[in-house]
């Protein structure tokens, strides 16, 4: 069994230095445990946090420990009653070939209503942060403008799918033309900025959301945020979901930046953790799989193949590598 752990903590920019694949015997499960042989696995821009020694929402990692996320799997050997050898599940498990399950803590996938990757993104965590993230955070109604950061990644083209749905006007931001087109002429976006080749992003909102912003949904913060700060209309709601552009700063930059932009608007900032959302996860869940099974919502995964990648792939989160939802593919059917 192939697992990879945690072997330094990086300084800024992660390279591939912070981790170590090891080689083991394969875990046993005890009483109450699935042993599952992983399928997919999901990689997250939160790891990062978890990769620093400071307190933060996800527990730090110590150096040693093995690298955990979301995967989805098939279970081999069942120490529940509640599995059988054979079912698909997905829940919290190691970046490995197998990984072992509390079975109270999973989840049943039935690979006929979607592929299994679709499980780590809009069926599964980042689809629920989008899903509440919108619609209790920034609460938008039918005519608003919604502008998402991130648009493209797991979290934001869900976002801005449901925004559309709630019949809203919604622009987004993303770092490449392919992104850019995906969005606007495959998901419905009514634009979609590249802010890798605009230099003013303020001049490009005020072509794209000509009525100022109403909701906005930040997965990424720095300049980004800055300009959609200065366009934000009287009432507006701003739900900080990630900021990814900060999370390899070592040290957070200081000063007002565009606070005073809130000011006028009377504009509302709320974070928000969807881990508090736990008791509607069901909801959530169920509704995005009617979407997707009725077409309404377009899902995308980004699969880079080898559990010998994984770090590659959680790498280029930061690079932007990913269309929708970055997952690797660490075992065939
Ligand atoms: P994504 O699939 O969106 O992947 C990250 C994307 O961020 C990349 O594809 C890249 O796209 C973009 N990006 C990277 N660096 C920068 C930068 N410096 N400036 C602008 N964009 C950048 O990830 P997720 O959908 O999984 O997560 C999105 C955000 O939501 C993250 O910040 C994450 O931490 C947060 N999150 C928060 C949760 C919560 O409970 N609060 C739960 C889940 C996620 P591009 O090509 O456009 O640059």
């Amino acid at each position: 069994n192939r697992e990879w752990i945690l072997a330094e903590r990086p300084e800024g920019e992660p390279d591939t230095d912070s981790f170590e694949l090891r080689e083991g015997e394969r875990p046993e499960p005890r009483h109450g445990e699935l042993l599952v042989r992983v399928r997919y696995l999901s990689v997250d821009p939160y790891m990062r946090g978890r990769m620093r020694d400071a307190e933060s929402y996800a527990e730090p990692w110590s150096v040693g420990d093995p690298m955990q996320g979301a995967v989805v799997g098939e279970v081999v050997e069942s120490k529940s009653d509640a599995y059988d050898a054979g079912d698909h599940v997905t829940g919290n498990g190691a970046w490995a070939d197998y990984s072992v399950l509390d079975a109270s803590e999973v989840a049943p996938v039935d690979p006929s209503v979607a592929d299994l990757p679709a499980y780590l993104g809009v069926l599964g965590m980042p689809g629920r942060t989008a899903y509440f993230g919108l619609l209790d955070v920034g609460d938008p109604s039918p005519g608003e403008t919604v502008v998402v950061s991130g648009a493209a990644g797991a979290v934001g083209s869900v976002v801005g799918q449901i925004a559309k749905l709630n019949g809203c006007r919604v622009v987004g931001f993303a770092g490449s033309d392919e992104k850019v087109s995906w969005l606007t002429d495959d998901l419905g976006f009514d634009a979609a900025i590249n802010y890798k080749q605009v230099d003013d992003y303020r001049a490009a909102l005020d072509d794209a959301a000509p009525d100022g912003v109403d909701v906005y949904f930040d997965n990424v913060g720095g300049p980004i945020t800055d300009a959609v700060f200065t366009k934000l209309n009287l009432d507006a709601r701003v739900a900080v979901c990630g900021q990814i552009a900060h999370y390899n700063d070592e040290s957070v930059p200081t000063g007002p930046r565009k606070l005073p932009q809130l000011i006028a608007p009377r504009a509302k900032v709320q974070g928000l953790l969807i881990g508090d959302y736990a008791t509607r996860f069901e909801q959530a869940s169920e509704r995005l799989g009617s979407w997707v099974a009725s077409g309404d919502l377009e899902h995308r995964e980004t699969v880079v193949d080898g559990l010998e990648n994984a770090p590659d792939a959680f790498l280029g989160l930061f690079s932007g590598d990913n269309i929708g939802k970055q997952v690797v593919g660490v075992s065939e059917p």
